[in-house]
């Protein structure tokens, strides 16, 4: 057995490292700053509307001795976001990891759709990963090392009826990770996305019972995920050992979209 010395028997380590995760006041970006955290990394992470459930984020994740803070930031809006970033390298220093989470939904069959509501999500799902990705580019180049996780989704791969809108962003969002994965290879940053299934959070609780039972009757395994699921794929992601992972999709799903 390999026996690794320093933090007990974590595999992965990110002790001295800073991400921002983006969307974390809640759900599956919250279980990933605190995954991140229990490695090491100090963290800075955003959210909208979400003051009280950011205020009790940031104060768990200070509990288990990091450096954390959270910031309300829209990330479709580009100039807050380049604005933040660079608040954030300011405050913390260098910024080794990027995680684009922060995602919604507005679901409805195209015939329903709002145009509105295609556009919210496609702004804040997938232009929000490029204005973040835009935001921390040249430190990244400059430092010559980087990690960029997007939260894509296995609609982006399979489609889903009723979210259009939302298959196309995460669709896009996989595009987009291939293509940073491209440009930004030979300056040592990585950039992979996670194609989470079905998970347990507020966005899953708020489905209909219909819904929700067809989605889990589908799902090889024969049930939902877990946010720490998903965080520990972030953690591998970030880790050394993924190294020499560039624009790969993982998908953590249980065998759904198989
Ligand atoms: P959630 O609704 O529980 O949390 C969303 C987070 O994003 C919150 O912190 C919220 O404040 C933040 N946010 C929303 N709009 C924002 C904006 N414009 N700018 C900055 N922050 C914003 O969602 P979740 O279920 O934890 O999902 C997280 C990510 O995982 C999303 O990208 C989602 O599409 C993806 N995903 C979720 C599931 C699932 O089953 N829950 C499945 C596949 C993919």
């Amino acid at each position: 057995m390999l026996l690794i010395e320093g933090r007990g028997n974590d595999m992965f380590e990110l002790t001295g490292k800073t991400a921002i995760i983006t969307g974390a006041s809640r759900g599956i970006g919250k279980a990933i700053a605190l995954k991140f955290a229990s490695l090491g990394a100090n963290i800075a992470f955003m959210h909208v509307g979400d003051g009280e459930k950011a205020a009790e984020t940031e104060a768990e994740l200070t509990a288990m001795g990091v450096k954390a803070k959270g910031f309300e930031c829209d990330v479709s809006d580009y100039e807050a976001s380049q604005k933040l970033v660079d608040e954030i390298i300011e405050e913390f220093g260098e910024v080794h990891i990027l995680v684009n989470n922060a995602g919604i939904v507005r679901d409805n069959l195209i015939l329903s759709m709002k145009v509105e509501d295609f556009d919210k999500v496609i702004s804040v799902n997938l232009k929000g990963t490029f204005n973040m990705t835009k935001s921390i580019y040249k430190h990244f180049m400059r430092k010559r090392r980087g990690r960029i996780i997007n939260i894509s989704s296995i609609i982006g791969l399979v489609g889903n009826a009723g979210q259009a809108n939302y298959a196309s962003a995460k669709a896009g969002i996989i595009g987009m990770t291939k293509s940073v994965a491209k440009e930004l290879g030979s300056r040592n940053v990585t950039a992979n996305a996670i194609a989470p299934g079905f998970i347990k959070t507020d966005m899953t609780d708020s489905m209909p019972e219909k819904a929700r039972e067809a989605a889990l009757s589908s799902i090889p395994m024969k049930r939902m995920g877990t946010v720490e699921d998903i965080a520990n794929t972030a953690a591998f992601l970030a880790s050394d050992e993924a190294s020499y992972i560039t624009g790969e999709v993982i998908r953590v799903d249980g065998g759904m979209a198989i």
